[in-house]
């Protein structure tokens, strides 16, 4: 590029690099300086162009300094009003100049007017632009004007035609009636005076539609890629013996939902193929996703095999140690806990047992996918909480098996619904199962906003349920910027109610805590020692203690809608009408009213995901840490559902007819962008 360097740095901030990224580099918007309309005809509520003679010119004081000037053209008459100006601009805009204005008329107490438009000052009969004019995404200090030069420098130059080779076959360009990739390009970086300016800004213009379909092709490309590649390898086979499955349902308190039985049978065909199960097992909070993960466990177990739990906070590992535990001991399963907080020679011992099979299943926190953690023979990789991980560590865990020349198979669980959209793309490269019902005789949850000056109704209603013999949570507000903060706050919470109390046993659990510790508070809570559990945020993922049926989060209006979500999930676990009290502090900013209503007003994970993904983009929502994928630029998945289908309907036969242009396809889009390899 010839660039100077510090265009360069700008560039850079933009994503920009190479040729190439400045091609793809599309506007945000366009500007039509292709007509002139007359005054008194042009549209009122949308830019236009007008041009015209000034014919007065003054500032005024009303109630701050304002340069006003009339203008006038054959039609009529126009006011143009600046409410910052510089004083030099009183000379350039002088009676008798000749401008043209470009904004949006208002027809206010004094007739029509334009307030602060483009204006320029042009000779009569100069001629009109003859293109729209591209307004593109920039950063401060690169000037539109600079931008567009580079991007029409490299468009232009004969040396890039490389650049904007058709990477799509015909057969699919016609199946699809898409426009061609070099034609589009070109014509969103200067459309012709003839297009539509509304296809344009709203996207659906045809250029625009091949755009987003190369980039959703991309996208399912690359996926459809690493989903073969993955086949590629080996995974154990673990067929379904109905041995030791059969006798743990059995033994079983309770039957399992259909949902249950129609996953866990998902799960289950893909455990018996010899390739390793990629599958995420979403399912809203409490709709019991641990039954089927121990299910899939044992299928691993009565193949000979290991399996590994993984969950994302030690006060859900140990809970799940312990359920599983007593869930499978008596079907003589060994079940190991490892944790990073163990002595030394605790954890030195679970380790001896997984690195000789003694132990058939081993849960843990991310302790368990440390290097010196080797196993016998791993089968079966579960991770709870998914989304909780980082893309590296759940690669890390899944490694485990390298050395016996197989992947182990792989099962994600997550409570934070994917909408349906989100996962045909982010996540195409995984299988998906969906618990879609709770468990029957849950009572619903009723939730409740309620300011924190109301403090006091708070307290009554507490202790109205404790004498009730229920059981509360209280969780202490989220301090983003101090953990410090956030755990004293939480033990002052404790404390003050604590005195509040005086006859109530009223825990306190939070992060810092050790091990033991966490685990005496929540097994004293789980066995009704406890009747009031302060806690910080820790309980969020996962904490299943039935009998707790009233939770009163303090500061809700911080916290995002899954956090909420979740958090709430920790009460209406039992047949107990449950109430969850979302306190609030007052002013609301406008986000976090809208939170709080969707919160408020749903209790279906899907449907708080589905409106959360709206307010936030998928950006937000996915996290790039967690998707490892890069965003979508131009596709929305909202709007271009239509397309995405097409992408992943066009996937396969491109990989197998047109592997070469494939591949070209997706360096073109994905480059060097994708950071790692997808687990
Ligand atoms: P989550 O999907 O949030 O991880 P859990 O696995 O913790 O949910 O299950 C929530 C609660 O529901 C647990 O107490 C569990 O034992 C219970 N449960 C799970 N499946 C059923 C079922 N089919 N019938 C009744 N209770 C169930
Ligand atoms: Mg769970």
């Amino acid at each position: 590029m010839t660039a100077s360097l510090s265009v360069q740095e700008k560039l850079s901030r933009l994503g920009i690099c190479t040729e190439l990224d400045l091609i793809l580099h599309l506007p945000i918007r366009y500007e039509d300086e292709t007509h002139l309309f007359p005054i008194s005809d042009a549209p009122a509520g949308q830019i236009v162009q007008v041009e015209g003679v000034i014919v007065h010119n003054e500032v005024v004081m009303r109630p701050k300094r304002q340069l006003v000037c009339q203008i006038e053209d054959s039609s009529g008459m126009l006011i143009m009003r600046f409410l910052n100006f510089y004083g030099s601009q009183i000379k350039t805009y002088a009676v008798g100049k000749r401008v043209r204005l470009l904004g949006e008329i208002r027809h206010g107490f004094f007739g029509a007017e334009m307030v602060h438009p483009k204006c320029r000052i042009v000779q009569a009969g100069e001629s009109l632009a003859d293109t729209m004019t591209p307004i593109y995404p920039t950063t401060a200090g690169l000037a539109q004007k600079i931008l567009a030069k580079l991007i029409r420098q490299v468009l232009q130059s004969t040396q890039n035609a490389h650049y904007l080779v058709e990477t799509l076959p015909q057969a699919m360009i016609q199946h699809y009636r898409l426009t061609g990739f070099r034609d589009s390009v070109m014509c969103l970086h200067n459309p012709p005076p003839d297009v539509s300016l509304e296809a344009l800004q709203t996207r659906s213009h045809p250029a625009w539609r091949r755009i987003k379909f190369d980039e959703l092709l991309a996208q399912q490309l690359s996926m459809r890629l690493h989903y073969r590649q993955r086949r590629s390898h080996a995974a154990p086979v673990l067929a379904c013996k109905h041995l030791l499955t059969e006798k743990f349902l059995r033994q079983l308190a309770f039957t399992l939902t259909d949902a249950q039985i129609k996953v866990s049978a998902e799960i289950s065909h893909d455990l018996a193929t010899p390739y390793p199960m990629q599958r995420l097992l979403q399912g809203d909070v409490g709709s019991g996703k641990t039954i089927v993960a121990a299910l899939a466990a044992l299928q691993a177990i009565e193949n000979g095999h290991q399996a590994a739990l993984m969950a994302p906070t030690e006060i859900l590992a140990e809970q799940h140690y312990q359920k599983l535990s007593s869930w499978l001991d008596p079907l003589g399963i060994r079940v190991a806990w490892l944790s990073g907080s163990q002595k030394k020679k605790q954890k030195q011992a679970t380790l001896d047992d997984i690195a000789s099979g003694n132990a058939h299943l081993a849960v843990g926190t991310h302790a368990l996918f440390q290097e010196h953690v080797v196993f016998h023979q791993l089968g079966l990789a579960i991770i709870d909480e998914q989304h909780r991980f980082g893309v590296h560590q759940r690669l890390a865990l899944r490694m485990k098996g390298a050395l016996s020349n197989t992947v182990p198979h792989q099962l994600m669980m997550s409570a934070t619904p994917i909408p349906r959209t989100l996962s045909m793309s982010y996540y195409a490269d995984l299988d998906v199962s969906i618990i879609d019902e709770l468990p029957p005789g849950r009572a619903p949850i009723v939730t409740k906003l309620i300011a924190d000056n109301r403090r006091d109704e708070i307290i009554e209603r507490i202790k109205h349920a404790c004498h009730q013999n229920k059981q509360v949570y209280w969780v202490c507000p989220l301090i983003e910027e101090s953990e410090t903060l956030q755990l004293q706050t939480a033990m002052e919470t404790h404390d003050n109610l604590s005195r509040i109390f005086p006859d109530l046993s009223v825990g306190l659990v939070h992060g810092r805590l050790s091990t033991q510790e966490k685990t005496a508070v929540m097994t004293a809570f789980k066995q009704g020692e406890i009747q009031l559990l302060v806690a910080t945020t820790v309980i969020e993922v996962g904490v299943d203690v039935p009998n707790a049926s009233l939770m009163v989060i303090e500061n809700a209006e911080r916290m995002g809608l899954s956090q909420l979500h979740q958090l709430r999930g920790r009460v209406g676990r039992g047949s107990q009408a449950s109430i969850c009290i979302l306190m609030f502090q007052q002013p609301l900013s406008d986000i976090a009213r809208k939170r709080l209503k969707i919160i408020f007003e749903h209790t279906d994970g899907f449907e708080i995901a589905r409106q959360d993904l709206q307010l936030r983009g998928p950006g937000e929502f996915l996290g790039a840490r967690q998707s490892g994928m890069p965003m979508l630029r131009f596709a929305d998945l909202e709007q271009d559902g239509e397309l995405l289908t097409a992408a992943q309907t066009a996937v396969d036969k491109m990989l197998n007819n047109h592997p070469d242009l494939a591949q070209r396809h997706i360096q073109r889009w994905l480059g060097q962008k994708i950071e790692y390899l997808r687990v």
